[in-house]
């Protein structure tokens, strides 16, 4: 085979593969679209901090940050499956949904502290009392609190959440953005909006 031909053949090999992977993508990731907001509280607030060096420089920020009053309920972004309902030193209460076809969100740092107690929560003030391992979960569905259990200890209350995508984290700031509008409108003007947002 000639150089020149080599160097289509490889061409169109890793080509075919670059479009198969993005059909294969764009197929699945269309709930992101109709995602709800994954904070019911009008006082959330957050920006694009996806990347970010964190840790003195060791880490990268593989998530959006959302602030919100300590407690403030956190819901499922699309329907899915409880996948993971944990705690851990760095991430504290936290919560996995399975979306089906490779796609999560992480729902980290739930709520550990109790009115005048700092960090004497636990599971009952973390979790919604009707989740569990393997629960099925509607879009806006409350799964939990809001808090600073894990690392997030002593910053303002937020949650980490997270899409991944076959184990990879996806920056979905701009799907975040997009929820966020929708929220805030049917806040405002729940009328126009109908009642099938939560
Ligand atoms: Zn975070």
């Amino acid at each position: 085979m000639s150089k020149r031909l080599t160097f289509i053949f490889i061409f169109t090999f890793f080509a075919s593969f670059l479009f198969s992977n993005q059909s294969v993508y764009a197929k699945h990731d269309s709930f992101l679209e109709n995602m709800v907001f994954p904070v019911k509280h009008v006082m959330s607030h957050f920006y694009d901090d996806w990347g970010e060096i964190r840790g003195n420089g060791n880490r990268v920020h593989e998530g959006i940050d959302i602030r919100a009053p300590k407690g403030a309920p956190v819901v499922a972004i699309a329907d899915g499956k409880v996948n993971t309902i944990s705690y851990s030193d760095s991430s504290g209460y936290y919560i996995a949904i399975d979306h089906e076809n490779g796609w999560l969100s992480l729902y980290v740092h739930l709520n550990d502290d109790v009115e005048g107690n700092d960090n004497l929560g636990g599971r009952e003030t973390a979790f919604a009392k009707n989740i569990y391992l393997g629960a099925e979960v509607i879009a806006g569905q409350i799964i939990g609190y809001l808090g600073d259990s894990g690392n997030a200890e002593g910053t303002v209350p937020h949650v980490h959440f997270e899409v991944r995508y076959i184990g990879n984290s996806f920056d979905v700031y701009e799907h975040i953005k997009d929820s966020w509008f929708r929220f805030d409108q049917f806040i405002r003007f729940p009328k126009r909006f109908g009642l099938n947002l939560f």
